[in-house]
């Protein structure tokens, strides 16, 4: 599509110069030659007349191509500007666009990510690797044993809703992972470092390793009790009907899936189908109607001035 589009650009940029030159040339010659008659030397005349047939061409030739390359420009998009490299699409062109776009990104997501401010609504609490869960919070909420596992008071009314409507549509959910203390995570964290370190790494290898695997405590979206690992904590969890039934109705609970794939740059955690998060059915059903992940809807609100 890109190269249809391209070459339809190429051919009218060509056809449009030689045709505008033979016209141009044309007029001009035959009204010097009226001239020449009336002031005598023709070599002269001939000499002149090139000259400035060639500075005509020029001329032409030179504003045909700045329309040529501001005129994409124009149009504003991606697409646009891509199919104007016109030679030029060789792979040199084609990494230097890509490198680009990923620039372009980049910053954007950072932007983003630096610039979003912890809300006072508990459903809405912001953690990630690079946000640590406020002290505030774990002030203000109340841990509970449901499903045989820990969770914030707050979620087990919402949770069994959910989980008590799954059972009627024959899906079976059961949760590996829910509340996680920091004290635990602390645990946790150290463990894989130590593992690492007996693994052969040096300690910051090890480190660095175990903060991709483990998050560090207070970084992990489990302490705060809002969020539930499903199903074993496994990729194939992303082909089963209880995924699917996830994806089409958690919402209407007031969960959503916190680390969706493609929005890696913006949450810093890899995709993972099993890790749903609270954050109360208002919120959930529009973070599903936007595709936004908590990060993006949280700048959203903000920037709307909610
Ligand atoms: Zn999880």
């Amino acid at each position: 599509m890109r190269s249809n589009y391209h070459n339809k650009r190429r051919s009218s940029f060509t056809s449009k110069r030689s045709g505008t030159g033979r016209k141009k040339s044309s007029g001009f010659t035959r009204s010097r030659k009226c001239k020449r008659k009336r002031i005598g030397s023709y070599e002269a005349f001939r000499m002149r007349s090139k000259i400035r047939l060639a500075i005509g061409c020029t001329v032409t030739a030179a504003v045909l191509l700045c329309g040529f390359v501001f005129l994409p420009g124009l149009f504003g998009g991606k697409d646009d500007q891509m199919s104007f490299h016109p030679v030029e699409s060789t792979g040199e062109i084609q990494d230097t666009w890509e490198q680009t776009t990923s620039l372009e990104e980049t910053p954007k997501d950072e932007e983003l990510c630096l610039n979003i401010r912890q809300r006072s609504e508990w459903n809405l609490v912001l953690v990630n690797p690079k946000v640590e869960l406020p002290e505030s919070y774990l002030s203000s909420s109340q841990i509970v044993t449901a499903f045989e596992m820990e969770m914030d008071s707050r979620i087990e009314k919402p949770y069994t809703q959910m989980y008590k409507a799954a059972v009627k549509d024959g899906i079976s959910l059961w949760i590996s992972s829910c509340y996680r203390s920091k004290e635990l995570q602390k645990e946790l964290y150290e463990r894989e470092i130590e593992e690492n370190v007996k693994s052969g790494m040096s300690q910051e290898e090890a480190t660095a390793a175990a903060d991709v695997a483990v998050a560090r405590p207070g970084y992990s979206e489990h302490n705060t009790g809002l969020a539930i690992d499903f199903n074993g904590v496994t990729m194939d969890f992303e082909n089963t009907k209880a995924f699917q039934w996830l994806q089409e109705n958690a919402a209407d609970y007031g969960f959503v899936l916190r680390f969706p794939k493609g929005k890696e740059s913006i949450t810093h955690i890899m995709y993972e189908p099993w890790h749903y998060r609270y954050v109360g059915v208002e919120h959930a059903q529009k973070m599903k109607e936007l595709d936004m992940c908590l990060e993006e809807y949280l700048y959203y609100l903000q920037e709307k001035g909610e």
